[in-house]
């Protein structure tokens, strides 16, 4: 399971829904990987420290959100730079070498992908996708189709999924419970043998 945890992408989120996802991560023992938006960090610095002292990985998710493709190289350093200093600051871990580019926009451009290294950075793309960004999203839903979107996939899934979103925090838990059921296991990014 990966998150993104930046700013919400809609104008109304439930709020305490980090939290919400932090604690049912917890209550099912499972570590997660989330990519940490520096921006994000800056306005939620406790639940930003919340995700490294519960064990999970963390990664970068860039600054400002922007896509990254639209950054000239010079932009591409300040803003990564920026946010390591902010991730590291807020989560006290490096993110290094974990990164996923906002909106996967980048994740096969030869340039974005040359600087992110010169940086120490490796993106980090997803198998798995739900949409649950749409408000319409329920967290059965949710959960349905991320149970079969890994079914489909087998071994070595990297499922996709946001911290905002109020379905997202209602799936958690039966996504869980629903793909133990089906004898998976829970690992960050850095314990794949092949990253997408
Ligand atoms: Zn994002």
């Amino acid at each position: 399971m990966t998150f993104d945890a930046e700013h919400p992408d809609r104008a109304w989120c439930p709020p305490g829904n980090i939290e919400r996802i932090l604690g049912s991560l917890a209550q099912a023992d499972v570590r997660a990987t989330f990519f940490v938006q520096g921006r994000w960090a800056e306005a939620q610095p406790a639940a930003a420290k919340r995700i490294y002292e519960e064990g999970h990985l963390v990664g970068h998710h860039s600054h400002y959100h922007a896509r990254m493709p639209l950054l000239h190289d010079e932009g591409l350093r300040s803003d990564v730079l920026e946010a390591q200093a902010v991730i590291e600051r807020t989560t006290g871990a490096d993110p290094r070498p974990w990164f996923r580019c906002p909106f996967g926009a980048g994740s096969d451009d030869p340039r974005v992908l040359g600087v992110l290294g010169e940086l120490g950075y490796r993106n980090v793309h997803w198998h798995v996708e739900l949409d649950d960004w749409e408000t319409w999203r329920t967290g059965t839903a949710i959960a349905e189709d991320a149970i079969r979107g890994v079914e489909a996939h087998g071994d070595g899934a990297v499922v996709l999924l946001h911290t905002w979103p109020g379905g997202t925090g209602d799936a958690i838990q039966p996504m869980i419970e629903g793909l133990r059921a089906r004898s998976a296991s829970f690992v960050s990014v850095a314990e794949l043998e092949v990253l997408p």
